[in-house]
């Protein structure tokens, strides 16, 4: 792929977020701030289409968004995949997290699902865990066969699931996940600030570590 944009010029000016959620391009804008580039959704830049997110791992599915919307666009590009991973359930849904309870279920579809799966488990069997994965694919430095360089930064958040959804905040799981330092039966994501979120969470410690190296990047 050849790549349309430069480093110097429009390829650090503009840094294209890889994502059609509202939330994320949200807490990613609030989180990555500030940088000396400009941060586009997809929808603010007009990129049609969809990338494949058929990867086994969080890793695999971020860089696939990354590369594929980097290659369309020929700009840096962010892409974010995350998930949740429940001990109880091996592991699960992990990268179907979006998807746990059918191709275009709701947060609360996804919810009501998860609290049936784990009903009757105490609290020391219902620890889980979100992971954020953030990719950076950059176009302009191409190798000569088309391949585009992909950095990664990573972040978790450990905590447990409730027994029943609680506040309004935040977004997915949110309403169902007690911080690690919330006591069983306190206060869910769904009630913690935006701000206290941030703090901690999974794609706050993510982003974080990549604000680092795109400012190592010019960015
Ligand atoms: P994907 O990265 O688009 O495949 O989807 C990740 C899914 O994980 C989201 O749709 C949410 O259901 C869930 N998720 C990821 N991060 C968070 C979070 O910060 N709060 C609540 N749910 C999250």
């Amino acid at each position: 792929m050849k790549a349309r944009a430069t480093a110097g010029g429009t390829g650090r000016s503009r840094l294209l977020v890889a994502t059609r959620s509202a939330h994320k391009l949200r807490e990613l804008r609030e989180l990555l701030g500030p940088l000396s580039t400009q941060l586009v959704s997809l929808d603010d830049a007009g990129i049609p289409g969809d990338a494949l997110e058929d990867g086994e791992t969080f890793e695999s599915n971020a860089a696939k968004k990354a590369r594929f919307f980097a290659a369309s666009s020929g700009l840096p590009t962010l892409a974010d995949d995350s998930g949740l991973e429940v001990d109880a359930l091996g592991g699960g849904p992990g990268v179907r997290t979006r998807r746990y309870a059918g191709e275009n279920a709701t947060d609360e579809e996804n919810n009501v699902k998860l609290l049936r799966e784990l009903a009757g488990l105490p609290p020391e069997r219902r620890t889980a865990r979100y992971r954020c994965v953030l990719a950076l694919a950059l176009p302009e430095a191409a190798g000569p066969r088309g391949g585009i360089p992909v950095r990664f930064s990573h972040g978790t958040l450990e905590g447990r699931i409730a027994v029943a959804p609680r506040g309004s905040g935040g977004f997915g799981y949110d309403p169902i996940f007690e911080p690690a330092v919330e006591r069983p039966g306190d206060r869910t994501l769904g009630e913690w600030t935006a701000e206290a979120k941030n703090r901690v969470s999974h794609r706050g410690r993510a982003a974080r570590r990549m604000h680092a190296i795109l400012a190592e990047l010019g960015f």
